[in-house]
């Protein structure tokens, strides 16, 4: 009987060991997009945009080209790889503090403008690297550091909706919000990802993949539940679902 190799590392991956800690869901996000990249066959003309976060370090695990950006401004620096080198493939990996406080007028407007790159949205609801702050993306009732009694919509505001407002510029293509916490929304999260970077391919213009992911260490949860709170609590505030499909005529 013969060997099946059913599992091996993907080719754009490097072989390093992650920082993350267990149960995180950058470390499976990560595998996914160079997955993705492996199977498109796109990987040597791939330029990747880490952000600041507990990313940061994502230009040492994937190896295809990649150019740090400062905080919060991926699609800025993905917009200018994209436009001086335009038979590329550019994409930016972003956390929700990166792109949805200090980065939001970036990706707002490279958004409107349309511009032909793929924004991974990595949404763990608070800001992970820096101790778990409240970041805009805190649903509300959540504890962090900063709000230890829980988020209240009078005092900090509502979560804000980034995908959604995204979804209304005119040069958004393809939105949709994903999670990895389990095998079919890792299944669904594959299927995403793989179809922002067949329109980035096409040169249909602006996709962006949210991606809901477990923080068991802010969370204090175990990995376990904290696959079970993104189902329990924060799919109520950012509900898994296609946002806006401009596609929809398109072959891809
Ligand atoms: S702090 Fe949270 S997001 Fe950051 S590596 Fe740890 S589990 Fe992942």
């Amino acid at each position: 009987m013969t060997a099946q190799l059913v599992f091996k590392r993907p080719r754009y991956l490097k072989k390093t060991v992650f920082h993350y800690c267990p149960g995180c869901g950058h470390s499976i996000i990560h595998r996914l997009v160079a997955e993705v990249i492996e199977e498109l066959g796109i990987g040597e003309i791939t330029i990747g945009v880490p952000p600041a976060g507990c990313a940061v370090l994502a230009y040492d695990y994937f190896d295809v080209d990649m150019g740090e950006a400062p905080h919060g401004r991926g699609p800025a620096v993905a917009t200018g790889i994209k436009r001086m080198l335009p038979d590329r493939i550019v994409f930016s990996y972003q956390g929700d503090g990166d792109i949805a406080a200090i980065g939001t007028a970036e990706t707002i407007h490279a958004a409107n403008r349309g511009e032909n790159i793929t924004v991974i949205f990595v949404n763990n609801s608070c800001y992970g690297m820096t101790g778990g702050q409240m970041a805009p993306t805190t649903v509300v009732g959540q504890e962090s550091t900063t709000t230890p009694g829980g988020r209240d919509i009078k005092r900090d505001g509502a979560p804000i909706d980034l995908s959604e407002m995204l979804a209304l510029a005119r040069g958004s293509v393809y939105i949709e919000r994903t999670s990895v916490n389990s095998i079919k929304n890792i299944v669904k999260t594959k299927k995403a990802l793989t179809k922002a970077f067949k329109i980035q391919m096409s040169g249909l213009g602006f996709s962006l993949v949210e991606i809901l992911s477990p923080c068991p260490t802010n969370w204090k949860l175990s990995p376990l539940d904290s696959c079970k709170w993104i189902d329990e609590t924060i799919t109520q505030t950012f509900p898994l679902k296609v946002i806006k499909d401009e596609t929809i005529k398109t072959e891809l």
